[in-house]
């Protein structure tokens, strides 16, 4: 999973290329998945979904549900539907059965096709029909789908998207049972899925049918159908479709250069693919941004402009490598609550800083390996995110265990409070995944990486069916580390301590916050983190130690003056940045409607520049260190430069 906001670009022309009538033509073997989940005494019954959308404009995904005994035997008396309160890799509950209306009902079979059966809702996700023992039941709902980010579905007149955690009910005690999804498209969009066709289905012109082995299979591969444009391309011998539904400034010529080179440099990492064929499912919006992983897909959202500027465009491809590695690390790469899922409940890892952080630190670096990123730009990215880190003050109020642990309740439901209670294991994790990388590398002398700790989890754990725990990944980054880690781990993992950086970097021959600016005087500093909206400039949060926090200083504060004269975002900054550390002045306020006047003495800002830069007069180790980890030459800085 990736929230992503990509910047602002200017608008270009995009190439259009022809579609063809279908992604998912042939036959296709699915991805593994565990099957350890306790599984129901009776007999499977043969479970198969239409999703039609004949009305796009009401946003209402039809959805038909056949359930037949496959035996002699008649449907158990009751059974109960349930549709899943979250999906995998997002981890909120997000209740999708509260989009459910007209459900109904009926017998199936030739015989009394329409007679209706009895149901009634047993908690807030669970319907439970009276089968009367018929061979057959069929049940028709509608799924109200007017919100496009990649763990909802949407529903208009230029697409549908879906997930189906979001959209199909499972039969309780089946969800190892395999299913069959038709989808019937409005007009002449056409399907793009992971799923592949099942073998033999016989539909209507427009329809297809797909097949899942289980649900943890279907409900992690979403739909995508509408007129979307195409294109397709090979990486050791594997098919991938890249799908792009929307308009927008990308250059599909350019996409179709650069997004191989990531599958290619992901697969030399982790030797080879681990799939039949892989689909991108791309959209593009105005605002909104994102990406969600998947065992053969993915389903990703960028701002529609986004994509000519070359800051936000690289933006862009660190995305799609994100949730690429995820198909690694978190699909196969299990950590223990992991999969197989429960669908009804908060599935608790203390592993996400692994899942998303380390996937946020491979993001970069793999565009670095691909040749997308320059070095340059890769250490300034990661001052940026250290810089981002260090003005967070709840890094030292929570470890990234903790933070992974609360995910549900912190990283998805954050508030003006959390950038002093909380911290982001994506942030905290991907820095978290440098220091181990460099620490390993500086421990063999540049012989093993992180790279080998995330073989080691794929052959140990994915290969053999197994999740890993906690202390599963210790050993193996020891192993691969050839020593202990207890201190690291206690210290940034379990712990909550400062990151080393500055020891880290100085063995690859790095510095960090190494200007020291002594000619320019300090400027003074506010610490509020405002905004600006129309007319109104408010405190959107306030970071704590700051001035503004230590003189009270509140979120939703609505500032109007300093010393007497009206400010905007930009004044305020132009105003403060005359000003030096110690000077005081005063802010009028409005706070719950009260014209309110306090009196500020500006601070200083001691946390530096965070830019990384190389050491003067380095030694032969750190430049050896250094080129095995950028895989480039140190430029030398001498001291009588
Ligand atoms: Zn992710």
């Amino acid at each position: 999973m990736m929230l992503r906001f990509l910047f602002a670009s200017i608008i270009a022309g995009f190439a259009l290329i022809g579609g063809s009538p279908t992604i998912a033509a042939q036959p296709r073997r699915p991805a593994s998945m565990p099957t350890n989940r306790a599984q129901t005494n009776q007999p499977t019954p043969n479970i198969s979904y239409t999703v039609s959308m004949s009305r796009p404009s009401t946003h209402l995904l039809e959805v038909e549900l056949r359930v037949r005994a496959m035996t002699q035997t008649p449907l158990p008396a009751t059974l109960d539907l349930r549709m899943p309160v979250w999906t995998p890799g997002s981890y909120l509950i997000r209740e999708y059965a509260r989009h459910v209306q007209d459900f109904a009902a009926q017998r199936g079979g030739n015989q009394n096709e329409s007679t209706p059966l009895g149901w009634t809702k047993t908690n807030k996700n669970t319907w439970r029909i009276t089968t009367q023992n018929v061979p057959e039941i069929i049940v028709r709902y509608n799924v109200y789908a007017n919100e496009l980010t990649v763990r909802t579905n949407e529903l208009h007149d230029r697409h549908a998207f879906w997930n189906n955690a979001a959209t199909l009910m499972y039969v309780e005690g089946f969800l190892n049972a395999p299913s069959t999804v038709t989808v019937k498209p409005f007009g002449n969009w056409k399907i793009a899925t992971g799923l592949p066709q099942a073998t033999g289905s016989n539909t209507e012109a427009g329809s297809q049918t797909f097949a899942a082995p289980n649900y943890d299979i279907l409900y992690d591969s979403p739909f995508l159908v509408s007129d979307f444009k195409l294109f397709e391309f090979e990486v050791r011998g594997k098919p991938h479709r890249f799908v792009v539904d929307g308009e927008g400034n990308y250059d599909l010529e350019r996409l179709r250069a650069d997004v191989p080179k990531i599958v290619e440099e992901s697969a030399k990492m982790m030797n080879g693919l681990p799939y039949d064929n892989y689909t991108f499912l791309l959209m593009t919006h105005p605002t909104a941004g994102g990406g969600l992983e998947h065992l053969n897909s993915t389903a990703l959202i960028a701002r529609r402009f986004s994509f000519a500027q070359e800051e936000s465009y690289r933006g862009f491809l660190s995305l799609v490598a994100h949730e690429f590695f995820h198909l690694w690390n978190v699909k196969r790469i299990r950590p223990d609550a992991l999969g197989a899922f429960d669908y009804n409940n908060e599935n608790y890892t203390r592993l996400l800083w692994v899942a998303e952080g380390i996937t946020s630190y491979y993001e970069n670096v793999l565009l670095r390996r691909a040749g997308l990123m320059k070095s340059d730009d890769y250490l300034k990215l990661i001052g940026n995110e250290i810089r981002a880190l260090q003005s967070t003050p709840g890094r030292l109020a929570m470890s990234v265990e903790e933070a992974s642990f609360d995910a549900w309740i912190e990283y998805y439901r954050p508030d003006e409070n959390t950038v002093n209670s909380a911290i982001s294991y994506y942030d905290k994790g991907a820095l978290l995944g440098l220091i181990f990388d460099l620490e390993i590398r500086r421990r063999t002398d540049g012989a093993r990486s992180l790279d080998d700790v995330m073989r080691a989890l794929y052959t140990d754990f994915a290969l053999r069916n197994r999740n890993y725990t906690p202390a599963d990944f210790q050993v193996v980054a020891e192993q691969v580390a050839g020593g202990s880690l207890d201190g690291f781990f206690n210290s940034y993992v379990r712990g909550r301590g400062e990151l080393p950086f500055a020891e880290t970097l100085q063995a690859f021959g790095l510095t960090i916050n190494a200007t020291t600016d002594t000619k320019t005087p300090a400027k003074a500093f506010f610490g509020a983190n405002l905004t600006q909206d129309g007319e109104r400039l408010t405190v959107r949060t306030v970071p704590a130690g700051t001035p503004a926090y230590e003189q009270g200083i509140n979120t939703g504060d609505q500032i109007v003056a300093l010393n007497g004269t009206r400010v905007t975002l930009t004044s305020l900054n132009e105003r403060l940045g005359e000003r030096r550390p110690g000077d005081e002045v005063t802010l009028t306020i409005f706070r719950l409607d009260e014209l309110r006047t306090f009196p500020i003495k500006l601070g200083q800002n001691t946390q530096g520049d965070f830019r990384i830069t190389p050491v003067q007069n380095s030694t032969d180790a750190q430049r050896k260190l250094y080129e095995s980890w950028l895989g480039t030459p140190m430029k030398t800085v001498t001291s009588d430069e």
